[in-house]
């Protein structure tokens, strides 16, 4: 049985690639911030023998080496960075950053994925064909900006997707793979009611870019239709 580790699995996309992996057989390693408030992901794992619910907020470190230490006998075949935080107002746009929550933001959307690759490295290590996944956002794409603004998710978003090319020829060596996602526009608390897809869609195409991965194709930028994407 394949293992997946899904991080902010409580809600929105991460609890529907909860929902979808275990229902596909595999055993799942959710993690969220209070898994004793997750009634969804309660009532998921209630029918659900193969999902496991961890306490995990990525913004904390020691947390991250705690879990991975409690996990060390466990192999992983893919992880996914799911955790994400907008910060973004209307209060805290240019010309009135607040750098604090900036620093959050970039704590959450970018450090902590590099930090969970770097704490489950040796349950990756274990698997034959180990995959890192990061949902990130067509907002961290560069070339893609043409209508400014978002400055603190799209900066957080650009560094995770610096980040992880640099871990996919990193990781490369040891034949573990490295992929940035973008999930579409979703109806979720972030996406809000007026985006363009259901949760239940965009990851059911993640799974298949996931289930289609191969080595050679690490360090890309794709989106859930497969479609590859501009730096
Ligand atoms: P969401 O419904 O707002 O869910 C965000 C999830 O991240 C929640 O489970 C939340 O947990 C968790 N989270 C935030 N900070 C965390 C922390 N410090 N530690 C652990 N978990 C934390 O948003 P979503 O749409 O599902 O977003 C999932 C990912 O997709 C994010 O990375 C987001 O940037 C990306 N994305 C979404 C869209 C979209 O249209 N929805 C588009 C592009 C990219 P709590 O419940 O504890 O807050």
């Amino acid at each position: 049985m394949a293992t997946v580790l899904i991080t902010g699995a409580n809600r929105g996309l991460g609890l529907e690639f909860c929902r979808q992996y275990a229902q596909a057989g595999w055993q799942v390693l959710a993690a969220c911030r209070q898994p004793q408030k997750a009634h969804d992901l309660q009532r998921l794992a209630g029918l659900s023998p193969n999902l496991q619910l961890h306490a995990l907020d990525v913004s904390d470190l020691a947390q991250i080496d705690a879990l991975a230490e409690q996990l060390s006998g466990q192999t992983l075949d893919l992880l996914i960075n799911n955790a994400g935080v907008y910060g973004d107002n209307n209060s805290n746009g240019f010309g009135q950053m607040d750098y604090a929550a900036w620093a959050s933001v970039l704590e959450i959307n970018c450090q902590a994925p590099v930090k969970m690759a770097e704490a489950f490295l040796p349950q990756l290590q274990k698997s034959q064909q180990a995959l890192i996944a990061n949902v990130s956002s067509l907002m961290g794409s560069i070339s893609d900006n043409t209508s400014g603004g978002s400055i603190m998710y799209r900066s957080s978003k650009a560094a995770l997707n610096a980040a992880m090319k640099s871990l996919a020829i990193e990781l490369g060596k040891q034949n573990i793979g490295v992929i940035t996602l973008h999930p579409g526009w979703v109806k979720t608390d972030m996406g809000g009611p007026n985006a363009l897809i259901e949760a239940e869609a965009s990851v059911a195409g993640m799974r298949t870019v996931l289930a289609d991965f191969y080595l050679a194709q690490s360090g890309s930028f794709v989106k859930y239709d497969g479609t590859q994407l501009p730096w």
